[in-house]
């Protein structure tokens, strides 16, 4: 059998990390075992639907490159072919057609609720011979006898009563066929194997199960992946940070670390932290999944993400600072190759736009040096330092890592004091006070002109000219 998986979500917004870890899950268990992935779009919800977060969810989908074999399917259409199932359920006998008014259920509900039942509807129009001519909805016959067993792949047997489940309505009045239908047509009719969802549906998997049986149809293997949570133990939300999978891409994420963070969101293997593609699909297993909800932590995350900053190849990672810079008006043109700039850099920041934050200083001057760095580096005979490496530096030809280096040694040993009372203040004066390099890498990718301009503003500084 080949296994076949789906995503399935609704377009009512953008994709939800929460909803990209379900796809990541379903995604990779399709690869696993050599299987096929389908994306289908469930968007019978015409009010809520819209084509914005039908884009928000292709986009966030290549981004993770959670590439699909089929699809994108759209419900919406394939309401004849629900329509067509119903239909032979009434046929069958395994669904009816039910006219009870509104004031009759919205009685029912009242009385049950006073009664402590749970509300749940009579089967009044069971046998009943009911005008189709007349308003009415379509209910799913459930059976009133026996269990229903789920032995979910990742929480383990499920048993729920027969008789705790209602008749769910499968069409309603104007026509149109219910989620629960709909989803099950559908995995029948694309041959998924395995349904992997969040567990927020999994009351709604033994009505499911009891529909595939009436009409003759196999039923899928069933798996529910907990739900996220933030560091308050509440339910992932926007309160919490960032949930939408593209704002991560905005916040300097790269796609590889997102989906290395949202794999181990709830799976293990060993202690194993960082697992490329290939890696995550020969080891992901669901039943090494924690069933209890995992919690969201932003600052592992970012962790994830500089490990994957670190190991970058550089021309792409240049590309997508290049990217941020840009969109800041930083000029990157006239200066050094922002792939050098960019290597020089990595092991330094978390996220592309801290990345590209302390890069800027390669291409552009900064307003003011950092007052804490300034205080710190300009103490006495910082000047006297500076003018004298200045002059050397005015008079190099080779810009180069190594004369620079040589260039600092000597006015080091020229002055017969420690290192750092030369390189600490060049440092702050050339940077402002940003993160950087070894001094000679720095100063060669920043330039002489640069360099020099950066040395007389410090030393105007340090006079109190400025
Ligand atoms: N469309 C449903 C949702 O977005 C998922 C249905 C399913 O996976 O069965 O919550």
């Amino acid at each position: 059998m080949t296994v076949k998986t789906r995503f399935a979500p609704s377009p009512t917004g953008y994709l939800h990390v929460g909803g990209a870890r379900t796809a990541l899950f379903s995604w990779l268990y399709a690869r696993r075992h050599a299987g096929q992935f389908v994306l289908r779009i469930e968007d019978t919800d015409l009010e809520r639907s819209t084509e914005d977060s039908v884009n928000a969810i292709l986009d966030s989908m290549t981004w993770l490159g959670l590439d699909y074999d089929e699809g994108p399917y759209y419900q919406t259409q394939r309401f004849d072919r629900y329509n067509e199932v119903i239909d032979q359920l009434l046929e069958r006998g395994q669904a009816y057609r039910c006219t009870c008014s509104k004031e009759r259920i919205d009685r029912l509900r009242e009385e049950q609720m006073a009664n402590k039942q749970k509300p749940r509807y009579d089967g009044h129009c069971r046998g009943r011979d009911v005008d189709a001519s007349l308003p009415h909805v379509v209910r799913f016959l459930n059976p009133e006898q026996g269990d229903v067993t789920i032995d979910d792949l990742i929480r383990g047997r499920i048993v729920v009563a027969n008789n705790e489940l209602d008749d769910l309505i499968i069409r309603r009045t104007d026509g149109s066929p219910t989620y629960n239908l709909s989803v099950v047509v559908d995995d029948h009719d694309m041959g998924i194997t395995h349904v992997i969802r969040g567990d927020d549906h999994i009351n709604n998997t033994p009505r499911q199960i009891n529909m595939f049986e009436a009409m003759d149809w196999p039923v899928p293997a069933f798996g529910h992946v907990p739900m996220i949570l933030g560091d308050d133990g509440a339910r992932l939300s926007k309160r919490h940070g960032a949930v939408n999978v593209m704002q991560y891409q905005k916040d300097g994420f790269l796609p590889e670390a997102l989906l290395n963070y949202l794999v181990r969101l709830g799976w293990s293997h060993g202690d194993q932290e960082l697992f490329t593609r290939e890696e995550m699909i020969e080891l992901f297993d669901l039943g090494a999944v924690n069933r209890s909800p995992s919690a969201f932590n932003t600052e592992k995350l970012i962790w994830v993400n500089a490990q994957y900053i670190k190991a970058a190849d550089p021309v792409r990672l240049a590309e997508l600072v290049g990217g941020f810079l840009e969109s800041d008006g930083v000029p990157i043109a006239g200066g050094a190759p922002l792939a050098h700039v960019v290597d020089a850099q990595r092991e330094r920041a978390g996220t592309l736009v801290e990345l590209a934050q302390i890069c800027r200083f390669y291409y552009e001057d900064f307003g003011e040096i950092d007052a804490a760095a300034a205080k710190k580096a300009f103490k006495d005979g910082a000047e006297q330092a500076l003018s004298m490496v200045r002059e050397k530096l005015a008079g190099l030809e080779d810009w180069g890592r190594a004369p620079i280096h040589q260039l600092i040694a000597d006015t080091v040993a020229e002055l017969g004091v420690g290192f750092g009372r030369v390189a600490m203040p060049l440092r702050v004066a050339v940077t402002g006070g940003a993160p950087s390099p070894d001094l000679d890498l720095t100063l060669h990718l920043v330039g002489k002109t640069a360099t020099l301009r950066r040395i007389d503003a410090a030393i105007a500084l340090i006079q109190g000219r400025t």
